[in-house]
């Protein structure tokens, strides 16, 4: 995608800013980045932001209660209307100052503008499936662009966040790697993400009337875990209870992490009973560290064995998301090797769970979509090892929209 900006403007909602895909807007990943995912060019990994850029303003969201009543203070403001900021923002979903009439209209501005600053503006929302899935675009304060997806289902809605601007882990099928990391983002600019998909839901703006988010999952761009205080700190104030949260369930929250073991070790301490998603997409390291490159640091051993340890402490089942490319990973011998490696954990119980997803169909690339007999030998080769095993849907592919590794599919 190659695009020319729109000029943001204040408030607007992402439905207000929907457009249909122009060759002439921005995008997050850019030609460059794609010409070089398509050629598999190798890249150093970057395990950390780079240092010095500006921070995004601080937000009720980045705070807990008692943070944001010293941020009002500090700028001279009463204290106690913090939880009155909270509650407009979290439980009645609600960020337009004219709509907080609870508050002395005299300060109401300065007030919203300490604890809600805006942080990030929509320059295209793409619809699909009706305008059930929608995938907004977004200018952080500095100019970075990132995505987020909303998907509504019957029974249910699930956002897909991204918590970095581009991505340190390099792995060659994906575009957004290919761009580097520019920066990791903050945890309000992480949770804004799900607030404004819950405002459009809750607005009745999305198909379906009136509802709410149900589910999120960090798949969108960047790695989850390279970004962890942020991350889990988004994961906090999205589970805990309105108006201090968003008061979602932890078991609805699903971070996925290509496996960054030391820090899934540390998720593994935190006590948030979330979903753990481990990227593997090859069952042996001679493959993986190509695909995957984080693998050179840490192998598949060591790196299922942490994902095991995190099902075994959490009682969590763990997802296992594995790419399925055409001649690349997506042999039947593959798929026994993988069980194998999936039972070499010792674990007497379904701690995991494979989730195939399949690529966007690009002839002539070197990474495109399994051929769906190979697929089906898959699937049936680690069932009848009784692994459970599913294939993602693959909603929202035509606007690029499918999340989890999202770049694979850009690359169409
Ligand atoms: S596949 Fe995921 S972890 Fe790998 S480079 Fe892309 S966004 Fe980063």
């Amino acid at each position: 995608m190659s695009e020319t900006p729109q000029t943001p403007q204040p408030q607007q909602t992402p439905q207000s800013a929907t457009a249909t895909a122009d060759a002439d807007e921005p995008s997050a990943t850019t030609p460059e980045m794609e010409e070089a995912a398509r050629a598999g060019r190798a890249l150093p990994l970057v395990m950390s932001a780079p240092r010095g850029r500006k921070k995004p303003p601080p937000h009720l969201a980045d705070l807990d209660p008692a943070g944001r009543k010293a941020l009002l203070e500090d700028n001279g403001l009463p204290g106690f209307r913090a939880k009155q900021l909270s509650t407009h923002y979290f439980a009645r979903l609600v960020d337009a100052p004219e709509q907080m009439t609870d508050l002395p209209a005299a300060q109401r501005g300065e007030l919203v503008s300490t604890l809600l600053p805006e942080l990030m503006t929509p320059v295209r929302t793409s619809e699909a499936d009706r305008g059930t899935t929608r995938k907004t675009l977004w200018r952080l304060f500095d100019g970075a662009l990132v995505e987020s997806v909303l998907m509504r289902y019957t029974d249910r809605t699930t956002m897909c966040v991204s918590s970095q601007a581009g991505c340190g882990m390099a792995c060659p099928f994906c575009a957004t790697g290919q761009g580097g990391l520019q920066r990791n983002m903050s945890t309000a600019e992480i949770v804004e993400q799900v607030m404004a998909g819950a405002r459009s839901l809750a607005r009745g703006e999305v198909p379906g009337g009136p509802g709410r988010v149900n589910n999120v999952v960090f798949m969108g761009m960047g790695e989850p875990l390279a970004n962890y205080k942020a991350v889990v700190g988004a994961v906090r104030r999205l589970t805990d209870p309105a108006p201090d949260g968003l008061g979602m369930s932890a078991r609805g929250v699903t971070v996925s992490t290509v496996g960054l073991v030391p820090r899934i070790r540390q998720l593994t301490e935190e006590g948030v009973p979330l979903t753990l998603a481990l990227s593997l997409h090859a069952p042996d390291d001679e493959l993986r560290n190509e695909l995957v490159p984080i693998n050179t640091r840490f192998s598949v051993a060591e790196t299922v064995d942490a994902a095991w340890q995190y099902a075994r402490t959490t009682k969590r089942r763990v997802s296992i998301e594995y790419a399925m490319m055409r001649g690349i990973n997506d042999q039947g011998w593959r798929a026994d090797l993988l069980a194998d490696v999936l039972y070499a954990t010792g674990a007497d119980w379904g701690w995991v769970h494979v989730n195939l997803i399949p690529l966007n169909p690009t002839p002539g690339s070197k990474w495109t979509a399994s051929d769906p007999a190979d697929e089906q030998e898959f699937v049936r080769r680690l069932e009848a090892r009784g692994i459970p095993t599913t294939v993602r849907d693959t909603r929202g592919r035509e606007i690029d929209g499918a999340c989890g590794q999202l770049a694979a599919s850009e690359l169409a």
